[in-house]
């Protein structure tokens, strides 16, 4: 846990550009945006992955999801967003704690490749 990089982030020892922070979560843009408005959101605890989501940590998740609300009012996002979670080797996850990706202000294709 000590050498997780958003871990690190949340406590500050590594600097990031904060989008929304409280009590249990920590937003910040993300370092190689792949949407004109691209934010990460963290549970303040560490949560290795989507598949660690259960009984005993869930709350944070709903945390999560109340805090992008909040975060598409202030940014003006109401032509829309998509919030993706990889998760995995298959789900392209490359940090091991559990992270939100809030993506805006551009049209998003889907499916995803
Ligand atoms: P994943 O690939 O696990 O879904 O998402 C990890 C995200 O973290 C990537 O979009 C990557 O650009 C971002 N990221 C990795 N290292 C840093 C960093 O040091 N600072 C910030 N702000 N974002 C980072
Ligand atoms: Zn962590």
């Amino acid at each position: 846990m000590n050498d997780c990089l958003f871990c690190k982030i949340i406590k500050g020892e590594i600097p990031s550009t904060k989008v929304y922070e409280d009590e249990y979560v920590y937003a910040f843009l993300d370092i190689a945006p792949q949407a004109p408005f691209h934010a990460v959101l963290v549970p303040k605890t560490h949560i290795a992955s989507a598949a660690d989501i259960d009984e005993s940590n869930s709350f944070y998740t709903a945390k999560i999801y109340e805090a992008i609300g909040k975060i598409a009012k202030a940014e003006n996002l109401e032509k829309g967003f998509r919030v993706v979670t990889n998760c995995g080797e298959d789900g392209g996850q490359t940090v091991g704690h559990l992270h939100f990706h809030l993506l805006a202000r551009r049209y998003l294709q889907w499916p995803p490749g």
